[in-house]
């Protein structure tokens, strides 16, 4: 199997059966992101806990590489300090844009395929731009 079908794999089966995909009642930052080029639009839910990420979700509809995006943010950001949290958000979104990362991003590696369809870098980053929204703004 090569790298980029492990990456496609990687991508369906988060938008197949997502992670943390739902709203979260004890949240205490959110922000919707909207991408008309495609018709993504999704919400990132955080519950903080001092300046760490307890716990994060996401709620929406988007196309399979946003909901795959969305889906491994959840999972890479709970339990991250919030300057680690935003520190993933540039390095995934200079993953996007040029194929390649500084540091090793695990499963988010999967969304530098991307950066051959540039069309599809927002869909890639909207969760992202959407979490650093939700850090940026005042409590929910
Ligand atoms: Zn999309």
């Amino acid at each position: 199997m090569s790298l980029d079908d492990l990456y496609r794999e990687t991508i369906i089966e988060h938008s197949q059966s997502p992670s943390n995909k739902r709203a979260l009642d004890t949240a205490d930052r959110q922000a919707r992101g909207y991408n008309p080029l495609c018709g993504d639009d999704v919400t990132v839910y955080l519950a903080l806990d001092g300046d760490r990420i307890a716990e994060a979700t996401f709620t929406g509809r988007g196309c399979a590489i946003c909901e795959a995006s969305a889906s491994m943010l959840t999972e890479a950001v709970a339990g991250r300090p919030v300057d680690e949290a935003l520190g993933l958000a540039r390095a995934v979104e200079a993953l996007v844009r040029t194929g390649q990362s500084q540091e090793d991003l695990g499963e988010l590696n999967a969304l530098g395929g991307v950066h051959r369809f540039a069309a599809r870098a927002k869909c890639a980053t909207l969760a992202w731009k959407s979490l650093q929204q939700a850090l940026a703004g005042p409590g929910a």
